[in-house]
């Protein structure tokens, strides 16, 4: 396995990093940063299958990202070349993704939300607020998923109903 791994990390473009990960590949899109830290990981199955994880959380199985996910190829029945080549498409379809940006602002009403999940003190990223539905991953057209969306607007709309409050006060 170990030059499976060697030949993906020298194929592999951008801040990414394969390593072997039990009956699979994990390649780990890190950040440029430092400390570096991990953003996501395409965990490849020496089945071909494919798992993506953002941030520590799995992509379910209706993501629109599978649509465009290659069929499994299997370390075992073909060549080397093409499950490189299997595990690179893997990550060109994640990468052609963008990160759901979900609430990183008005932190001072994020209290007493229902079915979100908050994100505080990931190494040096801003604490976000993510709805518990959130996609993860969205188009790169997009600045956040559909839920996020929908909460960022219930935060403003607690913005907007804090200001009349003050002022009526
Ligand atoms: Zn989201």
């Amino acid at each position: 396995m170990d030059h499976v791994v060697n030949e993906i990390n020298s194929s592999l473009v951008g801040p990414l990093f394969a390593k072997r990960s039990g009956s699979g590949i994990s390649v780990l899109w890190i950040t440029n940063t430092r400390p570096t830290s991990v953003i996501g990981e395409i965990f490849v199955l020496s089945s071909g299958e494919i798992e993506v994880y953002i941030k520590g959380y799995q992509l379910d199985a209706n993501h629109n990202l599978w649509t465009k996910m290659p069929a499994p190829v299997p370390l075992e029945s073909g060549s080397l070349q093409s499950f490189v080549k299997h595990v690179n498409h893997a990550v060109m379809v994640t990468r052609g993704f963008t990160i759901c940006a979900a609430v990183t602002e008005q932190k001072h009403l994020w209290n007493n939300l229902t079915e979100v999940v908050l994100e505080r003190n990931q190494f040096r990223e801003p604490d976000v607020c993510r709805a518990e539905t959130c996609d993860l991953l969205v188009n790169p057209q997009r600045i956040r998923c559909g839920d996020c969306r929908n909460l960022n607007q219930k935060i403003r709309g607690r913005k907007k109903k804090k200001t009349c409050k003050e002022e009526k006060e």
